[in-house]
């Protein structure tokens, strides 16, 4: 077939299948983000802390976010059962009742074709007997045990995850399970720097006013260790002394993970929540989320970010 009459044929296929509707339309299409949240443990405050992660999601511009509340605590969870499919990732500020079976096993199945999830600090301590999700964040804390009482995850849940002489290393043979020292800033570390999240950050930078989580456990499997944080014994004695890790990713199935550690915001505190409001916590989170949702990071780096020796605290 002559040249011309094959590209006269393309063209209107071309225009047909959309090819050129990112051009026509001037701007790309926001990321559909589920926002899941709305029970909390007594430790924390998803009612304080949702709203922030919301808008700096929605401040990028780049995702689209439906906040997704469950019914609160106590109350009847059998209906629950949010369409997970319609988004590219499921933002996760949430530590509170078993999801129903069938929407647990829906959301395995949606990771598996490869969804996106992002879990923030309290997340850490939700679902402790959920097999896949233990599997999908690598290493979580604490958890309510069947009696009520905080603190399933122990021993037989998995090794720690700890950065020892350069690289990532489980550690299976320490005891203790997930603490944290008190809360203050301290300095969040680089470790995998050419990734797509962590990339054009600076190697260290001053995080505000937060728990280093600590001791954590699960089945470490598929996980890569973005960022670390030590947790200081001579400040405080009952630290780990370890490089415990704050940000994370999983690959589980086709899907992707973004674990931050970062975020605690206690029930009784007021705004303005430094540790939400840190332009540290904020950028990762953002990154991590069009990671997450697209296995891609197109946002470049503020001027804001904070330093080694500066933390940098957003306004509301
Ligand atoms: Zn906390």
């Amino acid at each position: 077939m002559p040249l011309h009459r094959s590209l006269r044929l393309r063209l209107p296929l071309a225009l047909a299948l959309g090819f050129a509707a990112p051009c026509l339309a001037g701007a790309a299409t926001p990321i559909k983000v589920m926002l899941l949240t709305g029970q909390s443990n007594q430790y924390h405050d998803w009612a304080k802390s949702a709203p922030v992660v919301r808008d700096a999601l929605a401040s990028t511009g780049l995702f689209a976010v439906d906040v997704v509340t469950t019914p609160p605590k106590g109350a009847d969870m059998s209906g629950f059962a949010p369409k997970w499919s319609d988004y590219a990732a499921v933002v996760m500020v949430y530590e509170g009742a078993e999801f129903p079976e069938a929407t647990k096993a829906a959301f395995v199945a949606y990771m598996k074709n490869g969804g996106g999830l992002v879990t923030v600090h309290d997340s850490d301590n939700a679902f402790p007997y959920w097999k896949e999700f233990n599997e999908m964040i690598a290493v979580g804390g604490w958890g309510f045990r069947p009696n009520g009482t905080i603190g399933a995850r122990d021993a037989t849940w998995g090794p720690k995850i700890r950065w020892r002489d350069g690289k990532m290393v489980l550690d299976a043979e320490t005891p203790g399970n997930a603490s944290h020292p008190p809360r203050g800033d301290f300095v969040v570390k680089t470790r995998t720097p050419d990734h797509p999240i962590m990339r054009g950050l600076p190697a260290e930078w001053l995080h505000a006013n937060d728990e280093i989580y600590s001791h954590l456990r699960g089945p470490a499997k598929n996980v890569t260790v973005l960022a670390t944080a030590h947790a200081d014994k001579t400040k405080t004695p009952t630290a780990s002394g370890e490089h415990e890790p704050m940000l994370m990713t999983i690959t589980y199935g086709r899907g992707r993970v973004f674990h931050t550690t970062l975020g605690h915001v206690a029930p009784r505190d007021t705004a303005p929540f430094p540790s939400i409001q840190c332009a540290g916590f904020i950028v990762t989170l953002q990154r991590g989320t069009e990671w997450a949702a697209t296995g891609k990071v197109t946002q470049k780096v503020p001027a804001d970010f904070p330093t080694a020796a500066k933390t940098s605290v957003r306004a509301p």
